[in-house]
């Protein structure tokens, strides 16, 4: 995919404007990059916002100036496809960006429980005997995000929900004031892990699916308004990269989707108007 074909795909599914993650070949860390991306979307199908890594290549070695990329165009700013590992660098960008008027999205993920993990840990992945993702992984990335926010009283927005337990944590800190928002993915509120017994890496994604009781909170979340938005996490792949279950990289194509999967999952079915 390139910036024309994506905004061809988000057109034909009703997406007029879109967050362009940064964890692109390469990876958007610098002005030039971002104005590169700019420059190609003039005349793209669908209006193209920027999001800049926090950190220079997502390897949280060394932060990106983010003066140089907001100065360039970039209006968000995450490591998203990975956590900020270094929460230093994140807590920097998060007491620099609201003065910039940028915001920050956090991938919520801890990757040492991560460990490589493949599919969510549980019945499914000892089923099919593949190295399991535990909820904790991203509990405890939400957790961190949500603790820094309420010590620095300073925003964060949470991407792709996909657990009860981080429903739980947002809906919590939301009561307690902290600036925290959220949004979760149209898989996470159709689709648990049983679909991974197909052996079809399509449904392979970060974070994975989860459980019918994750997908129940999930859609719980967005009725209550603990989840203030859905968003794709488009991330595509060509067939020849998703050809092995396991070895293929996490991602599946959202956006021509989106729309008609949450209006027969959230709307057809009465749970939300
Ligand atoms: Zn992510």
């Amino acid at each position: 995919e390139d910036i024309i074909t994506g905004c061809k795909a988000a057109a034909a599914g009703g997406v007029t404007s879109l967050l362009a993650m940064p964890n692109t070949n390469p990876t958007t860390d610098s002005s030039e990059i971002v104005k590169y991306i700019l420059d190609k979307a003039k005349d793209a199908d669908s209006r193209v916002y920027v999001a800049a890594s926090v950190t220079k290549g997502l390897k949280s070695e060394e932060p990106t100036d983010i003066d140089a990329v907001k100065s360039a165009g970039a209006i968000a700013l995450t490591d998203d496809g990975r956590p900020v590992e270094n929460t230093k660098y994140l807590s920097d960008a998060m007491k620099k960006a609201p003065k910039l008027g940028m915001t920050i999205v956090a991938h919520c993920e801890d990757l040492f429980l991560a460990d490589g993990g493949k599919i969510n840990e549980g019945e499914v992945s000892k089923k099919l005997g593949i190295k399991g993702i535990p909820a904790g992984a991203e509990d405890c990335g939400t957790a961190r995000e949500i603790a820094l926010a309420a010590a620095l009283n300073e925003p964060i927005h949470i991407c792709h929900v996909s657990t009860k337990t981080s429903v739980a944590l947002i809906r919590d800190a939301k009561k307690r004031g902290v600036k925290v928002t959220a949004e979760t993915a149209p898989h996470y509120v159709s689709l648990t892990d049983r679909e991974l017994l197909r052996g079809d890496a399509d449904y392979r994604m970060n974070p994975p699916l989860r459980t019918q009781a994750d997908v129940d909170e999930i859609i719980n979340g967005l009725c209550d308004g603990t989840l203030d938005a859905i968003a794709t996490d488009h991330a595509p792949h060509t067939p020849e990269e998703k050809a092995d279950f396991v070895k293929a990289p996490n991602g599946s194509i959202g956006m021509e989707t989106s729309f008609a999967v949450c209006n027969t999952y959230l709307v057809k079915t009465g749970k939300m108007t």
